[in-house]
Formats: structure tokens, sequence, C-alpha cells
């Protein structure tokens, strides 16, 4: 069994056991493993592992990745996420490759993404990234917003809303993660009850540091880079 395969059952059994300690029992809990920095051997193998769903950051190296599984794996049938910021000039190549977007953060990137969904695609499974710690330099919506993007996201037919995301401000002590995302998730309870004809099933939240908080305030999608990929070296990105 190679590392990856070693990690990959470890995170398994992990959030397994941290759901089970919080009662969460029939719901399942999605791993998205990230993959940005890290060569298609590191995702072979993960994916011969049984993993099916990967987060990328960076359009061009994930739109490049795709493209290769499609070519030479199609058999595996992987499900490629975006989970980085876009830029509107990049919008295209995320439109055309991705199967789902975290980082729903503005009107202007919704309407382009769905103007540039090619016809032959299913629509793009979207979440609205939210800015729950407040804070001016991380990316993502204010709260005031996201019932307006909910809206325009809920008009475009190249779009499906299926929840939230957020990236926290990087804390270690439990309390203050958890905090951080019951706040996320009591947004989406609110914006369901508001919309009850969407089907917002997914929270995207919790990483490798702070994954068993974020399971217990209810996340459904937890995305693991590091743990199961080991550090990344991040030279190149300069
Ligand atoms: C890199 C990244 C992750 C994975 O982080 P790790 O700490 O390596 O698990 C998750 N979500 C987003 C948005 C990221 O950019």
């Amino acid at each position: 069994m190679t590392s990856i395969q070693q990690n990959i059952e470890h995170i398994t059994s992990q959030i397994a056991t941290a759901q089970q300690k919080c009662g969460r029992t029939r719901e399942t809990i999605q791993l998205l493993a990230v993959s940005k920095t890290k060569p298609v051997e590191a995702v072979l193998e993960a994916a011969q592992a049984g993993q099916k769903e990967f987060g990328e950051n960076y359009v061009q190296e994930g739109a490049d990745k795709v493209s290769y599984f499609q070519q030479n794996h199609p058999e595996l049938s992987l499900e490629w996420h975006f989970i980085g910021p876009i830029q509107s000039n990049k919008s295209r190549i995320v439109a055309e490759n991705f199967d789902w977007v975290h980082t729903i953060d503005r009107a202007k990137i919704a309407q382009r993404l769905n103007d540039q969904r090619p016809i032959n695609l299913a629509p793009i499974q979207v979440l609205i990234q939210v800015n729950t710690s407040g804070e001016a330099s991380k990316s993502g919506t204010d709260e005031s917003e996201i019932f307006a993007l909910t809206e325009l996201i809920s008009s475009l037919p190249n779009l499906t809303l299926r929840g939230l995301m957020s990236i926290p401000a990087n804390v270690s002590d439990h309390e203050s993660q958890l905090h951080a995302f019951h706040q996320l998730a009591e947004l989406k309870d609110k914006l369901a009850a508001h919309y009850p004809a969407l089907t917002l099933d997914t929270l995207s939240m919790g990483m490798s540091g702070d994954m068993e908080a974020a399971i217990e305030a209810g996340s459904t999608m937890v995305r693991i880079g590091t743990a199961i990929f080991g550090a990344r070296d991040y030279s190149n990105k300069a």
C-alpha cells in the first residue's frame, strides 16, 4: 500500500470517528482531496485508492489535470472542484473544466460562469464562499450579500446552488474553530428556511487542521490536502 492510500484510509477513519463522537450517524461526509501543487501521479494514486473528488486552487494547473485525466483515465470518472479565488479573466477556463465551484463570491463571477458553461455539460454545482471571520483581507461574501447572490444564482440555468463554503481564520483552539463553523451552518439554515425550493445540502468547511470542529458543526464536505498528499512546495508558484 502506498502512503497516499494509507493517508486516505487514516483520514476516512478520522472522519468516521469525529462523526460518531458528535452523534452524526446517517449523513455522509464527503472527503475532497485537495491536490493543488501535486503531480498527476499523486492524484492517480489517490484515485486508485478509490478517491473520486479532487479540489484544485489554481485555474490553469487544475484545468491541465482535468484534461490529463479525461484523456488518459476516463474510466476513473473523477469529479473536479474548483476551490481557489476566481479572477474574471480566468472564469472561462473554470466554466469549461470543473464540475463544482466552491468560491463564488460576487455576482459578476456567477454570471460569467453561467454564460461561459458549455451547453453540452451539466450545470456547475456551486457554493457561495462566505467570509465568516469578517477579515477584509480574505475573499468571500459578507452575510448581507448572500441573499442577493442566492437569488441571482437561482435564476441562472447553468449553475445549481448547493450551499456555502468558508475558509475561517487559521486558529488552533477548538472553541474558536467551532464558533466560525457554527456561524456558517446557521447561515445555511437561514438561507434554506428562506428558500425552501432550493436543495441546499452542502457545507464545505474543514481542512487538515480543523476537520473535527467542522464536522461537529455540521460540515458535509471536508477539504483535505496536506494530510493526504503531504506538505506542499510553493517554490514554483511565486
Ligand atoms: C489548500 C486548501 C485546502 C487544503 O488545506 P490543507 O491544510 O492542506 O488540508 C482546503 N481548502 C482550500 C480552500 C485550500 O486552498
